[in-house]
């Protein structure tokens, strides 16, 4: 069965995007995932077709509206879990990720202005979920991202050597980040005028002591870079 994925946009054709390229876009067209774009603007009334209006209390921006944005998700057959990207919801982790790969489906609400609505998300049993503390000026390229995330997980689609629990976050890596990865030429030249070798134990073909010394580096990283990490590790 493939992933299925309804968006719920006012740009439909930024979709595929990205997506349509690379791994996505060949597992695209071989059927491993499918998506929709429904415009919600399709669901306005009148002749300018407005899908927002002044926020009740006052204040700046705009806010999308329930009914409409209600219309264009009746609109879909089986929308499967529900998610509006928001700089509000739980933050996207791997494991979350992981988890949304092997949903039957899923509808992504990607808002503009200053948002939707809340009595559409309250409605309609949204989970809210957020790509990062920072905000973007609409949920299509979140959308996009937690996409290209579930994709690369689906079954195949990565290729047989690699398992996706061996990466940053993984299971196999303990949570943690990744070691650092090099390939040839073994002696490399930059334009530094330096020469950059590569670790010894990468070319000794001791495989015991190059996993022992992956470990350490991931666990250096980690306590450099994301101390955060090693609590759950
Ligand atoms: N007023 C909102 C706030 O302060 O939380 C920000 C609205 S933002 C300009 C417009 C839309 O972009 C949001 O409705 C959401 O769909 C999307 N968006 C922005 N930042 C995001 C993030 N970090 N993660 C997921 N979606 C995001």
């Amino acid at each position: 069965m493939a992933f299925n994925v309804h968006i719920l946009t006012l740009f439909p054709e930024m979709f595929p995007g990205p997506l349509g390229q690379s791994l996505a876009g060949k597992a695209l067209e071989r059927g491993d995932w499918a998506y929709t774009a429904t415009n919600i603007r399709d669901f306005a009334d009148g002749v300018h077709k407005s899908v927002d209006d002044t926020p009740y209390g006052g204040g700046a921006g705009m806010v999308m509206r329930a009914d409409i944005v209600e219309k264009a998700l009746l609109s879909i057959d089986n929308p499967g879990r529900k998610i509006y990207l928001s700089p509000r919801g739980k933050p996207l982790k791997q494991a979350l990720v992981k988890e949304l790969s092997q949903a039957p489906g899923l509808t992504l609400l990607c808002g503009r202005y200053e948002g939707v609505d809340q009595r559409v998300l309250d409605a309609h049993g949204f989970e809210e979920i957020s790509i990062g503390d920072y905000v973007l000026s609409g949920g299509e390229p979140a959308a996009m991202i937690l996409m290209d995330a579930c994709i690369r997980l689906l079954p195949g689609v990565m290729g047989n050597d690699d398992t996706p629990d061996n990466e940053s976050f993984g299971s196999a890596t303990g949570g943690l980040l990744e070691y650092p990865h090099y390939t040839r030429p073994a002696e490399w030249n930059a334009a530094d005028g330096k020469t950059y070798g590569v670790p010894d134990v990468l070319t000794s073909g001791d495989h015991a002591k190059i996993e022992q010394w992956r470990k350490k580096q991931s666990e250096e990283l980690t306590k450099q870079r994301r101390p955060d990490l090693l609590k759950n590790a």
